[in-house]
């Protein structure tokens, strides 16, 4: 084993987050760095397995942090696309109510995106809904021309060799296995080796309360894991769907409900539900004892909900 080699940053996760955090500290400080990612590729879980959206700002609070964030993110996404020359496509998305019950839940919609500065999203009578989507069927509208579709994969490809051209590392097949202290300097033994550092920077993304724990540092919670699942629409039926269709989401669940993506590489996709890692929870349950939460009871809830939803083909 080649000897462990000694860094000022080491950032665990290679999805997107750990990818852009790495980027912009080596853009920032004259640091070395590494990124640690476990899979033998990056962006091998949630960033490459998303619906592949970005988002307008429509659905965050007024003047919260998210949609700040949202709204500056998605300028800021396109523009990175642009001059790296990332697949995209500023495509709009419809928001269709079906049921008299959803209409207020469209006006919400409606006054929180001109909040949060969308001037341009536009009511949709029925009609109009099918000038944007002729297959879609609904009794009231919202038109949101600010949202599209991306490569998240090319995103976080590009964010890597970034931080590579900077002078930073970046080493997949590298699960962080355990961790250790030596006086101030951290140690992580990988799959790749190991590797010392004297900052650490977790954004193992649903593993991270897990990285957290390992590391010696107690979270305060506990991550519940969901996989989410999607169909895809054969190609004989592709037509059906110009862009993107979702619904208006229920305010008892937390997920923006089973939509119609175009996929910027072809192909469109319906979903996702949320499936409960059932194995992983009871595990997680076991291992962390009686804690604040009640993860299990709670994910019970919330699978519930996406099982209403849609019913996943095995
Ligand atoms: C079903 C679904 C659909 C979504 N759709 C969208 C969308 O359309 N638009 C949008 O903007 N967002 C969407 N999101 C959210 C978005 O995908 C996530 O916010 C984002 O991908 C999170 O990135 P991440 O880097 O934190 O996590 P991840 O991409 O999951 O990356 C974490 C990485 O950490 C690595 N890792 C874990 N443990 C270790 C370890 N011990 N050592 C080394 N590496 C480790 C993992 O292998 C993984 O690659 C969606 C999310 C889901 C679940």
């Amino acid at each position: 084993m080649p000897e462990a080699k000694k860094f000022d940053v080491a950032v665990i996760g290679g999805g997107i987050v750990g990818c852009a955090t790495a980027m912009a500290l080596v853009q920032r400080h004259a640091l070395s760095l590494v990124v640690l990612e476990a899979e033998p590729k990056l962006a091998a879980h949630q960033t490459g397995n998303n619906s592949g959206v970005v988002h307008s700002g429509l659905y965050y609070k007024p003047g919260s942090l998210k949609a700040t964030n949202c709204v500056q993110g998605r300028e800021a996404l396109y523009a990175f696309c642009a001059e790296w020359g990332i697949a995209n496509d500023r495509c709009g998305k419809v928001v269709v109510a079906t049921s008299p019950a959803e209409v207020p839940r469209l006006d919400e919609l409606e006054r929180r995106g001109r909040a949060n500065g969308l001037a341009d999203i536009k009511r949709l009578r029925p009609e109009e809904i099918r000038e944007h989507e002729p297959h879609c069927a609904g009794i009231d509208g919202l038109w949101v021309p600010y949202t599209g579709i991306v490569d998240f994969v090319g995103v976080t490809e590009t964010y890597a060799r970034i931080v590579q051209d900077n002078g930073g590392e970046v080493r997949t097949g590298a699960r962080v296995r355990r961790f250790a202290r030596d006086g101030a300097v951290f140690v992580l033994e990988t799959d790749a080796g190991t590797v010392r550092c004297r900052a650490l920077v977790n954004c193992a993304g649903l593993q991270s309360d897990r990285v957290a724990r390992l590391c010696g540092v107690r979270p305060g919670l506990q991550i519940v894991p969901f996989r989410g699942e999607y169909y895809e629409i054969v190609p004989a039926r592709r037509h059906l769907v110009r862009n993107l269709i979702y619904p208006v989401p229920g305010p008892e669940f937390p997920f923006l409900g089973v939509h119609f993506t175009r996929m910027v590489k072809g192909g469109v996709e319906a979903g996702p539900n949320a499936v409960l890692q059932r194995q992983e929870v009871a595990l997680r349950d076991a291992w962390s004892g009686l804690t604040a939460v009640a993860p299990s009871r709670a994910a019970r809830g919330l699978e519930a909900s996406g099982r209403t939803r849609i019913t996943p083909r095995r």
